[in-house]
């Protein structure tokens, strides 16, 4: 019977997974992925094949799925009806790897109990990826978790890149720029190596545009910058984040507007961005129908703050040789990614507007001086990989 690696992303209302079979060679066949979503409040299970075929789509009884751990049992129920043997390891993604982690790792009680302690470090994703993983744990103690870290690829950057300019004790307590998103860039500087080897081997910047934004410079396929820092709120405006905001702000907030932490931090994780720009939606396919000008206006500000980021990363980069777009944004909106190229034409980048239509891969024009892909993520299967490279005895980053 095949090796079977489960993949699981647990946030704080959904729970997406997808299920790989280990073919010859140790190749990785999608099965099926799918997610139970609106956890605690309308949940539904929805699963379906790599060729798109539905295995499931239903409401899930709220009962049934009131909290994170609820619905990974309604997970594990359904996946036992469908599975004929039992799972050879799990994979999870973990936001936090902390300033420790640069590769992932086998979780035991030890390892848990040190991923715990970086639940200050994201309070909004920490629990929630830590928490079918200490249920599995307990459940079953003898089934290979891997955590994945979203911090691990960026732990090679620079000291100057990692640091705030606060008193060293804060440095040392782990209070230092970490960035995010790590698999989809590891992800993406996979595929543009085998795609544009050349463009790989030179300064590369990715843009990561989903519910949350990022950017990542890589050199050589190494990450050396990213746009976000000690949390996931810095850098790009997302959904509902604000991104970069003056530290002002939030003193302002707290004093002035007399909120409390807990507003606070609901103000920023949920009120901001693209939504709280817009007073819209935090949808950039809801924007992008709207003739509303603050629709416009929200757009024109997410698209000035990427060229802008650019111009930020190109100069940790000294130079720039290529430009990729990625994530649920990046990969389907041809109109943002006609305005960020727009705005940095000084760079040399140009499009071929019939190739951004069609979604590219390759999108610049022959006279380019940019190279410019579109590059869909897929974080899954580099979890899926690392995994299997777990089960293997390979260490991180070695091939098959
Ligand atoms: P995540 O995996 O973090 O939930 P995704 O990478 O799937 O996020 O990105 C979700 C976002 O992508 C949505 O909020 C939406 O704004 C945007 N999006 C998805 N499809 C399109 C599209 N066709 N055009 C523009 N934006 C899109």
């Amino acid at each position: 019977m095949a090796e079977t690696i489960l993949v699981l992303n647990a946030g704080s209302s959904s729970i997406k997974f997808e299920l790989f079979e280990v073919g010859a060679e140790d190749r990785l066949d999608s099965r099926f992925a799918g997610q139970i979503e609106g956890i605690g409040v309308k949940p539904r299970l929805a699963v379906k094949t790599a060729s798109g075929r539905v295995l499931v789509d239903r409401p899930v009884p709220l009962d049934d799925a009131a909290d994170v751990e609820r619905a990974l049992a309604v997970v594990e129920a359904w996946l036992e009806a469908e599975l004929e043997g039992p799972l050879t390891a799990v994979g999870h993604r973990v936001v936090h790897g902390g300033p420790r982690f640069a590769a992932p790792v086998r979780v035991d009680e030890t390892v848990l109990a040190t991923l715990e302690t970086f639940v200050p470090l994201a309070p909004l994703h920490q629990p929630n990826n830590l928490a079918p993983i200490r249920e599995l744990l307990r459940r079953r103690p003898e089934l290979p978790q891997i955590a994945c870290f979203d911090t691990a690829f960026h732990r090679g950057h620079g000291e100057l890149a990692d640091r705030f300019a606060i008193p060293e004790r804060l440095w040392e307590e782990g209070v230092r720029r970490y960035g995010f998103h790590g698999l989809s860039y590891e992800w993406v500087a996979g595929r543009l190596a085998e795609l544009d080897p050349e463009t790989a081997r030179g300064k590369v910047i990715v843009a990561h545009l989903g519910s949350g934004c990022s950017m990542c410079a890589l050199a050589g396929g190494r990450s050396v910058e990213s746009t976000m820092g000690f949390t996931a709120l810095d850098g790009l405006p997302m959904g509902t984040r604000p991104g970069q905001l003056d530290a002002g702000v939030v003193l302002h907030l707290l004093t002035a507007k007399g909120m409390d932490a807990a507003a606070l931090e609901r103000f920023l994780y949920h009120d901001c961005g693209l939504k709280g720009l817009s007073g819209i939606s935090n949808d950039v396919r809801v924007l992008l129908a709207s003739s509303d000008r603050r629709a416009k206006r929200a757009l024109d500000f997410f698209t000035y703050k990427i060229a802008q980021m650019t111009g930020w990363l190109a100069a940790a980069l000294e130079g720039l040789d290529g430009f990729v777009f990625t994530a649920g944004i990046g990969e389907n909106a041809p109109t943002i990614r006609e305005a960020v190229a727009h705005r940095l034409a000084w760079l040399g980048m140009r499009l071929d507007p019939h190739a951004n239509g069609a979604g590219g891969p390759l999108i610049s024009a022959a006279e380019s001086r940019i190279r410019v892909w579109v590059i869909p993520t897929d974080e899954e299967r580099v979890i899926a990989r690392h995994t299997l490279a777990f089960l293997r005895g390979r260490r991180p980053g070695e091939g098959a």
